[in-house]
């Protein structure tokens, strides 16, 4: 799983599911063209790590500090059940530490980092005819109500063209039935709502990481040599990174970051101050607010 959240413009994925191996590293790598600093992971971790990376820029002629946090280990313990305490309460002290800002009589939120995840890619393994139950149950935890999740079938030319069709439709299947609403690229603004709603008939992205250079033709492009031949990164008909990178850098960006302040802040911040004794009451649709009682 990788989370992402970023500032000037920032912007925060997390890269989560994924036992280590499954391509997150090498496909941050890939989307933002660049090298990460990245301690290799052992399969043996005991427990799920979040480990975010801050790193300063430059897309699309936009200045982005962009926090990559990656879930090193989930999905790798014997005993899977709490894999995704770590993330949730990650995800909770990020809202946790604006909230805390807000509050402040003198705040300052112009200038103030905002670690707040913006999205999860969530990394499905390319072999198998379904999801695992580790993944229904954790995207069921951080759905609609945390973070906007954005599933991606990792290492997409381990399998065949049919095989890869199947797994996409079965796994939109088995995320409606189980009720997991995952980020819906938005078709309302009329500018995006063609592109937003092809691209939605294509989730989950079936995606390939790579950052050697090969040579095709006469051009270089990023690709997986095989001793048949090249998987080409960008190549549209190899598979989907193209449309992720458009989706996640270029169309909805602004859109993953409202949504992320909107919504999903939003219920954490209606939540927490409940919890605290605030109130909005009043007939007249006068909200105010009560005291928290005193203890
Ligand atoms: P992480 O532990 O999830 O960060 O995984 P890495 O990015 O370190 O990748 C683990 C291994 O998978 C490396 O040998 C990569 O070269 C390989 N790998 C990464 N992406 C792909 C991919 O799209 N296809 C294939 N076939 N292998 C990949």
């Amino acid at each position: 799983m990788i989370l992402c959240h970023s500032t000037i413009s920032s912007f925060n994925p997390c890269l989560s599911k994924s036992e280590t191996g499954i391509g997150k590293s090498t496909m941050m790598n890939t989307l933002f063209n660049t090298m990460f600093e990245n301690e290799e992971a052992s399969h043996y971790e005991r427990d799920v790590q979040l480990r975010p990376e801050t790193y300063e820029l430059r897309e699309s002629n936009v200045n982005l500090k962009l926090t990559v946090v990656q879930t090193v280990g989930f999905g790798d313990q014997i005993n899977k059940e709490d894999s995704f305490k770590p993330i949730l309460d990650y995800i909770d002290t990020q809202f946790e530490k604006y909230l805390e800002e807000e509050l402040k009589i003198k705040r300052s939120l112009f200038n103030y980092h905002d670690t707040r995840i913006h999205i999860c890619l969530y990394f499905i393994a390319p072999n198998g005819h379904s999801l695992k139950s580790l993944d229904l149950v954790t995207m069921k935890k951080l759905d609609s109500k945390v973070v906007n999740i954005i599933p991606i079938i990792a290492k997409s030319d381990t399998v065949n063209r049919s095989e890869l069709d199947k797994l996409k439709i079965k796994i939109m299947s088995e995320l409606v039935s189980n009720g997991v609403q995952i980020y819906q690229f938005p078709t309302e603004d009329e500018a995006v709502a063609e592109i937003n709603s092809s691209m939605n008939t294509h989730l989950p992205f079936a995606v390939v990481g790579s950052v050697d250079d090969v040579k095709v033709g006469n051009k270089l492009v990023k690709a997986r040599m095989y001793p048949w031949g090249s998987v080409q990164v960008e190549n549209e008909s190899h598979c989907d990174f193209v449309k992720l990178r458009e989706m996640l850098l270029r169309v909805n960006m602004e859109d993953l970051r409202e949504q992320t302040h909107a919504r999903h802040y939003e219920l954490y911040r209606r939540c927490k101050l409940e919890e605290m004794g605030f109130k909005d009451t009043g007939p007249d649709s006068q909200s105010y607010f009560a005291l928290p009682p005193l203890i």
